[in-house]
C-alpha cells in the first residue's frame, strides 16, 4: 500500500470540531487518511513526503452538477440568430451540440474538464450527460476519463423524449447496475432525467419503476426557467415538484437542479422528501433565467448543494458567484456569505456521503484521501474566524499546487504528471474543430 505524508501544512480539517491546525501533518495510506494533527513526521516512514510550505491543506472540493459534454462549446457560436430566451438556448445550442458528439468527443470533453477540475482542487464531480448519437456505453466512456485523471464521479444519462421516447433509460439502468454490482467505490450512479418539460408521463413512469427497483436516486433539472413551470401547469395542471412527486421521484438521494422558479409550496416538497436542490448561480446569470430563492429554501430546511452546470470547474469561484448574486438580488450586504460557503463545504459533502460508499470532505482518519494544497499564501490571519473570507476573496483565484485524489497525487506542483497534457489539448482542439463543422 502506498503511503504519503504531508508536513508543514495549515490544516483546514472541516472536521466535526472545525479544527484549524498550524504546522500540521497528515498521513495517507492507500486511499484513506489515517492520521491528522501535530505529530512528528518521524512517526512514519512514508513512500513520499510533501512539504506544504505553510500553505492551507484542505479536503478536495465537490461539484454537485456538471455537464462534461459541454466542453467543446467554449468559443462556439451557433449558426443563425442569437438565442433570446432559455428555450432557444436549448434548441439552438445545446441540443445541436449534444447530437453532434461521438464517443471520442465524449471521452475528450470529459478528460479535459476533469484535468481542469483537478487543477482547481476539485476531486469529486457529479455529472449529467447527453450524447443522443452515442447513448449506449457513453457512461463507460466518461468513467474511463475519470479513471485516467483519478477523480471520483457520479454519472447519469439524461433521459428525455425530445429525440425519441425514453431515450437513455437503458443506459441509466445498465450503469446503475454496473456500479452496484462491480463497483470499487470510485464511481457512483444516479438515474438521469432532463427536465419535466421534455418527459411524458409514460417515460416518467418507466424511469420511476426501474429506479425504485434499483434503489437509485434521480438527477434532474427542475424549474430552471419560467417556461418549465408554465409547461407543467398548462400541460399537466400541476407544479413541477408535484408532478415529480406523483411518480415518486423526490427522495434523499435525488438532486433537483436550479429550482429558480419553484413556487413556495413546491419548495416544501423538497424539504418533506429530504431531497437536494443544487444551485448554479453563474449558469442562471448566463442564461438570464432568474435567481434561485436560496435564502428561503434554507429557511425551509431544504438541503442546498452547489454546482457549475458546465460553466467552469472552479467550485470556490462558484461559491463566490452564489454569494455575490444573492446579495445583488436581495439588495442586502448582510446575506449569503456563510450560506454560500456552507453549501460548498458542508452540503455538497453531505450529498456525496449519500451517493458514494466512501466518506469524504473532511481531513480526518478514515476519510477518503481527497486532499488539496492550494497555491495560496495568506497575508492576513487565516483561522476559523477568517476562513470563509479567504475562500471567497483569495482561495477562489488560487490554483491547486497539489491535488491528491483517492490517495494518489494527480496534480503535482501544478502539473498532471500521469497525462500528456499538451497532446490531449491538441487532440481536443482537433475534435472541437470537426465537431463545430458538423453543427448546422
Ligand atoms: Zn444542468
Amino acid at each position: 500500500m502506498t503511503s504519503l505524508l504531508i508536513t508543514n501544512g495549515l490544516l483546514v480539517t472541516l472536521d466535526r470540531q472545525g479544527r484549524f491546525i498550524e504546522n500540521g501533518s497528515l498521513f495517507i495510506e492507500g486511499r484513506r487518511i489515517t492520521d491528522v494533527g501535530e505529530f512528528s513526521p518521524d512517526r512514519y516512514r512514508p513512500d513520499r513526503v510533501i512539504d506544504a510550505g505553510g500553505r492551507p491543506v484542505m479536503p478536495g472540493l465537490i461539484n454537485a452538477h456538471h455537464h462534461l459534454y459541454s466542453t467543446f462549446a467554449r468559443g462556439f457560436t451557433p449558426p443563425g440568430e442569437p438565442a433570446r430566451n432559455f428555450e432557444q438556448i436549448l434548441s439552438r445550442l445545446w441540443w445541436k451540440l449534444d447530437r453532434a458528439l461521438d464517443a471520442e468527443d465524449v471521452y475528450y470533453s470529459a478528460l479535459l474538464v476533469l484535468m481542469e477540475a483537478a487543477r482547481a482542487g476539485c476531486t469529486t464531480v457529479i455529472d449529467h450527460h447527453a450524447s443522443p448519437s452515442c447513448v449506449d456505453g457513453s457512461l463507460d466512456v466518461i468513467e474511463r476519463a475519470f479513471r485516467d485523471v483519478g477523480l471520483s464521479g457520479c454519472l447519469c444519462y439524461e433521459v428525455s423524449d425530445r429525440n425519441r421516447e425514453g431515450e437513455g433509460i437503458a443506459e441509466n439502468e445498465r450503469y446503475i447496475r454496473k456500479c452496484r454490482d462491480e463497483g470499487d467505490g470510485q464511481m457512483a450512479a444516479l438515474f438521469g432525467l432532463h427536465a419535466q418539460m421534455t418527459l411524458g408521463d409514460r417515460t416518467l413512469e418507466r424511469c420511476a419503476d426501474i429506479a425504485l427497483n434499483l434503489d437509485a436516486g434521480f438527477h434532474v433539472h427542475a424549474a430552471e426557467d419560467a417556461s418549465d413551470l408554465r409547461h407543467a401547469k398548462e400541460r399537466h395542471g400541476k407544479g413541477i415538484m408535484q408532478r415529480f412527486l406523483d411518480f415518486g421521484i423526490p427522495g434523499p438521494k435525488s438532486i433537483f437542479v436550479h429550482g429558480v422558479h419553484l413556487e413556495p409550496a413546491e419548495r416544501d416538497v423538497l424539504k418533506e422528501t429530504d431531497s437536494f436542490v443544487v444551485v448554479n448561480p453563474e449558469s442562471n446569470m448566463n442564461n438570464a433565467v432568474g435567481t434561485p430563492p436560496v435564502l428561503d429554501l434554507l429557511e425551509r430546511g431544504v438541503n442546498l448543494g452547489l454546482g457549475t452546470d458546465g460553466m467552469s470547474s472552479h467550485m470556490a469561484a462558484q461559491a463566490r458567484a452564489l454569494y455575490l448574486s444573492q446579495r445583488a438580488a436581495h439588495g442586502d450586504p448582510a446575506v449569503a456569505f456563510v450560506e454560500a460557503c456552507q453549501a460548498l463545504l458542508e452540503s455538497n459533502r453531505a450529498l456525496c456521503n449519500r451517493l458514494f460508499t466512501e466518506p469524504r470532505g473532511m481531513l480526518a482518519p478514515g476519510q477518503l484521501a481527497d486532499v488539496v494544497i492550494p497555491d495560496y499564501s495568506p497575508f492576513t490571519p487565516l483561522n476559523a474566524d477568517t476562513f470563509y473570507g479567504h475562500l471567497l476573496f483569495g482561495l477562489c483565484f488560487a490554483p491547486a499546487r497539489t491535488t491528491i485524489a483517492r490517495g494518489r497525487v494527480v496534480v503535482d506542483d501544478g502539473r498532471l504528471p500521469q497525462l500528456d497534457e499538451d497532446a490531449i489539448r491538441a487532440r481536443c482542439t482537433e475534435r472541437a474543430r470537426k465537431l463545430w463543422a458538423r453543427i448546422e
